[in-house]
């Protein structure tokens, strides 16, 4: 059965798009055949993934082809990154002016998973979606289509604010749009010594115990590095990597 996860929260710099690439990658070493989407309108994910950034087959137009009724191929919007020869569809700026069009259009919500009910994506195994750290339609379109989401928490502020938020959206998304969406957990990114890290993970230990993931990322200066050579961390063979494969086997056993 395929997997739909949506790498999600609505606050930034929290390793959404390191996450996102990073788990794809490893899970695709360890033999999945995996697809990333770039559902942000900044395209960091694309850009990491060394997309050519005057390319046009991009998720807006994609979703513009199919508001219009004329989507005939998707094949063309599937790139693979010459890097990681992973599999993607890459996003632009552009994207977010198409929030308009979409937040117009009768039965909104469900845009992208009705694109992702095409023949076409039945041979990957799991999808990741790259979301913006904002609550728009966007992101409701990502959990609408999800089975599941994974919520990255920086542990190096306190930002629980933003974790309850997303919690709250959830909840929302599956009382009205997709009961069946599954958080498959909270993800502390960025762990390091720090008593401000290490006060975030016992606050995450004692208040969502159950839904914490027992993989933790540390914070490295590697990830920056990662980012501008346009390489995974999983290809590059990096600390951050082998964490990145652990979160990937911890998802593998959890979604069996
Ligand atoms: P988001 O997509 O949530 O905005 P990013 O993945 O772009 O977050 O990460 C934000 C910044 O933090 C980037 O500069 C990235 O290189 C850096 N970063 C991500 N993960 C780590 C980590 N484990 N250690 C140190 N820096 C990290
Ligand atoms: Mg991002």
């Amino acid at each position: 059965m395929m997997k739909i996860i949506t790498i999600g929260n609505q606050k930034g710099g929290v390793a959404k798009t390191t996450t996102t690439m990073n788990l794809g990658v490893a899970l695709q070493e360890l033999g999945k055949k995996v697809l990333l989407i770039d559902l942000d309108p900044q395209a960091s994910l694309s850009v990491y993934l060394n997309h050519n950034l005057n390319d046009k087959y991009t998720i807006d137009r994609l979703i513009d082809e199919f508001i219009n009724d004329e989507v005939k191929n998707v094949e063309k919007y599937i790139k693979t990154s010459e890097n990681d020869k992973i599999d993607y569809i890459p996003s632009k700026a552009r994207l977010s002016a198409l929030e308009k069009e979409m937040d117009t259009r009768y039965s909104r919500e469900f845009i992208l998973k009705e694109i992702l009910e095409n023949e076409y994506f039945k041979k990957y195994e799991y999808i990741l979606i790259d979301t913006c750290p904002s609550l728009n339609i966007l992101l409701t379109n990502a959990l609408t289509c999800s089975t599941d989401i994974i919520i990255p928490v920086q542990s190096q502020f306190f930002t629980m604010d933003s974790l309850n938020l997303m919690l709250e959206t959830i909840t929302k998304i599956k009382k009205y749009v997709n009961s069946n969406l599954n958080i498959l957990g909270i993800l502390p990114t960025m762990v390091d010594n720090t008593n401000m890290s290490k006060e975030v993970i016992e606050y995450l230990k004692e208040n969502y115990a159950n839904k914490l993931l027992d993989t933790h990322i540390s914070r490295l200066v590697e990830a920056s590095e990662s980012t501008a050579f346009k390489i995974s961390l999983v290809k590059m063979n990096k600390r951050l990597g082998k964490q990145y494969t652990e979160l990937a086997n911890e998802i593998l056993r959890k979604s069996h």
